[in-house]
């Protein structure tokens, strides 16, 4: 750190304290060329993280629509908005520890899955047929299948969830699927 008055680099530090409610450090420091002192502050680097979406633009992470996002999967679920929180507190924690400060917007949905799925099976299936964007609706069916097999689900579940399916298909898939029924 180069004193301010007279230019050169070494001094020593004469105090160390805790400062802005302990999220810097503040230090005293004395010029060992002119004796002078001088104050410096360290605080924690805020690396802004982004998400880099599926069309290959970039958005900062916002932890709001990720709570958002998890809060529709769980309408009418038993699950607690501080439950939610913790979900977004965690995969948050996670993120951030990504080196390039940029993570792909899958990496994040597959980490509201892996959370969802050990906390309910339902709004785990709703935020996955989201997520996913199943090219078709029967790949959708197919995958609720599977997991109902694989979960043991007993059928009244089952068919919630695929009568929430027809509500929840987005109108694009309805229009574009060319095939009769
Ligand atoms: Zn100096």
């Amino acid at each position: 750190m180069r004193c301010p008055y007279c230019g050169h680099t070494n001094n020593r530090v004469i105090d160390s304290r805790a400062s802005r409610d302990g999220r810097a450090v503040r230090r005293r420091r004395e010029c060992q060329h002119c004796g002078d002192r001088f104050t410096t502050y360290e605080v924690v680097e805020q690396r802004p993280l982004s998400v880099r979406k599926r069309d290959g633009s970039v958005e900062p992470f916002d932890r709001n629509k990720l709570i958002r996002g998890i809060q529709v999967a769980c309408t009418k679920r038993p699950i607690t908005l501080g439950q939610i929180e913790e979900i977004a507190n965690a995969i948050e924690e996670s993120l951030e520890t990504s080196e390039s400060g940029e993570v792909e917007s899958w990496q994040v949905g597959e980490r509201v899955m892996d959370h969802l799925r050990d906390l309910d099976q339902v709004a785990y299936v709703r935020f996955a047929s989201v997520y996913t964007r199943f090219q078709d609706p029967e790949e959708y069916l197919d995958a609720i299948r599977e997991l109902a097999a694989r979960q043991g689900y007993d059928a009244a579940q089952l068919d919630f969830l695929e009568s929430a399916l027809e509500e929840e298909r987005p109108a694009k898939s309805r229009k574009d699927r060319g095939r009769p029924k």
